[in-house]
């Protein structure tokens, strides 16, 4: 820490928090970011020392001072008792659900979420004995009537971040707890700074680090936070898993850190600007964006959030798979790729037809995914415009 007094440390805005939270000048010798701390083996000074297991630091998969730089500072923006780090965000869900669910259980699993943990569910879940059923995100109090009597977890994500249906999470959570189930939730789109998951009735709160904290499309990072009532359990199952991040990354995403907000706000900015532009394209069905009015989940999200970020899709009026890629081949400041909250713009066609199973997408045309980077928003609208006219061009 810096020389803040409890005090005002207790005061600050978020902003200010981002710059100055998890910074640890002793350790640092004086200079600003805490290195990234590598190793296995940790010496101790004494058999006594060694035998008391007071040492906080003990070996290199228990945390190092870099880890419990980032932690410090995420538990705090996310409101939550205390946070473990992963290699990357799936991991994440995967230690969350590892750590709430045990053989015989049944789990509770949004038709929104990222696909990859529908997999771990469907997959290595289901190896262990544990059932999963897939719910309508639009739900809300509603999953009381799927819920079993061994029903532990429900993990939910809001908004989905390929289609934006915005969920209730209070009423999820009150439900869910009234039948001693664990609430998960996927924070990425929101981040703690527009979303506060343990405030709203989440246990566990996921972020993929690797998106909004890193912002530069250059690691891999999970954040899984918790309250009081989970974060023990969750501290050692992650720990007994053994899966550390790697030392540069965590140095990375603490760097991240402290412009995240200022990331986030122009993200929003941007996304904005060009979701309302490209609601007015003729060749657009529908923006699938949460802060525009007409969103379905626009009464929610102004309720829960404080914010948008720079991630949202439109549904095409119907074109044929060519007239789609002569679009999205041609674009030469939006890239083509997963991931997304990088600095640099990209675009992504999605079709969910395939894997969801609690609801039917069928939006009435292609679906594109767009993550907003830091490039000039004109510029950003001459390629999608020099894209519309090649995919009117094409049959
Ligand atoms: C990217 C993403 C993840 C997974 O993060 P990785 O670090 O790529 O494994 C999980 N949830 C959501 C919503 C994501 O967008």
């Amino acid at each position: 820490m810096t020389k803040l007094t409890d005090a005002t440390r207790a005061s600050l805005r978020s902003r200010s928090r981002l710059v100055h939270l998890g910074r640890n000048s002793e350790q640092s010798q004086g200079f600003i970011n805490v290195p990234p701390f590598r190793g296995s083996t940790v010496l101790y000074p004494d058999v006594a020392t060694l035998k008391s297991r007071a040492q906080r630091y003990t070996y290199g998969t228990h945390g190092t001072p870099t880890t419990d730089a980032l932690c410090a500072a995420w538990t705090d923006i996310a409101g939550a008792a205390g946070t473990v780090l992963v290699p990357s965000g799936l991991a994440a869900i995967v230690v969350a659900l590892m750590t709430a669910l045990g053989a015989g259980d049944h789990l509770m699993i949004t038709d929104s979420a990222y696909a990859p943990a529908r997999n771990f569910a469907n997959t290595i879940l289901k190896r262990m004995g544990i059932e999963t059923t897939y719910y309508d995100p639009h739900l809300g109090a509603g999953i009381g009537a799927l819920m079993r009597p061994n029903t532990r977890a429900v993990l939910t994500e809001s908004p989905g971040s390929q289609t934006f249906e915005v969920q209730d999470i209070p009423a999820i959570a009150e439900v869910a707890h009234a039948h001693g189930a664990c609430v998960l939730m996927d924070n990425t789109w929101a981040t703690p700074l527009f979303f506060a998951p343990h405030a709203h009735g989440v246990d566990m709160a996921i972020e993929a680090g690797t998106k909004y904290l890193s912002g530069h499309s250059d690691l891999l990072l999970g954040l899984v936070s918790a309250n009081a009532a989970w974060f023990d359990r969750l501290h050692r199952t992650t720990d007994q898993m053994a899966i550390p991040p790697g030392p540069e990354d965590v140095f990375l995403a603490l760097r991240g850190l402290r412009s995240m907000e200022l990331r986030l706000r122009e993200a929003e900015r941007q996304g904005l600007a060009l979701a309302q532009w490209l609601s007015t394209r003729p060749e657009v069905l529908r923006v699938l964006h949460p802060a525009l009015p007409d969103h379905p989940g626009h009464g929610l999200w102004k309720r829960d959030f404080s914010g948008s970020s720079g991630l949202f899709s439109i549904v095409l009026k119907p074109v044929s798979e060519t007239a789609v890629a002569a679009f999205l081949d041609g674009l030469e400041l939006f890239g083509l790729g997963y991931s997304w909250a990088g600095y640099e713009s990209l675009a992504v066609p999605f079709d969910c037809t395939s894997y969801r199973t609690a609801t039917r997408w069928a939006p009435g045309g292609p679906a594109i995914r767009f993550s907003v980077g830091l490039e000039d928003i004109e510029d950003l609208k001459a390629d999608l415009d020099r894209g519309f006219a090649r995919l009117t061009a094409t049959v």
